[in-house]
């Protein structure tokens, strides 16, 4: 379950950010249960809350400047050829079933012991192996 709530303060036009909340309900929350408030911010950025504007805001220039850097590098990393080749994953291979499963799925957790095996790399190699993946977690 999943929930998202913006919240207004007074007569603001703009959120002042948002409560988000999340819960894994087939396992009562043990991998996944938060309840966080995201403050609506940047850095760099002014916003009236009352009226919607905003403004590059030069008190903060460092931290703006910052912020483009990081996010212009990830763009590199993409553009480099092959690099999607490198990804290497972690997956769980049920030896009974020839399932393949990411390490959160639920089934994992239900699997006995002695038909878990764990493989890192890609997912290729061991479907050749004549595994197939799984239709809850759905690995790729
Ligand atoms: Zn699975």
């Amino acid at each position: 379950m999943y929930r998202v709530t913006p919240v207004f303060e007074g007569n603001n036009l703009v959120a002042t950010g948002v409560l988000m909340e999340g819960l894994s309900v087939e396992d009562s929350g043990q991998g996944l249960c938060f309840n966080v408030f995201c403050y609506n911010s940047q850095p760099g950025v002014g916003i009236d809350y009352a009226t919607g504007d905003n403004w590059l805001d030069t008190d903060s220039d460092i931290v703006l400047d910052t912020y483009v850097e990081e996010e212009s590098q990830v763009v590199d990393d993409r553009s480099i050829p092959g690099a999607e080749d490198d990804v290497s994953q972690t997956y769980i291979l049920n030896k009974n079933t020839k399932k393949i499963h990411y390490p959160w799925c639920s089934s994992v957790e239900d699997m006995a012991e002695h038909n878990k095996q764990e493989f890192t790399g890609n997912i290729d190699e061991v479907i050749e192996q004549g595994y197939s993946p799984c239709k809850r977690c759905n690995p790729t």
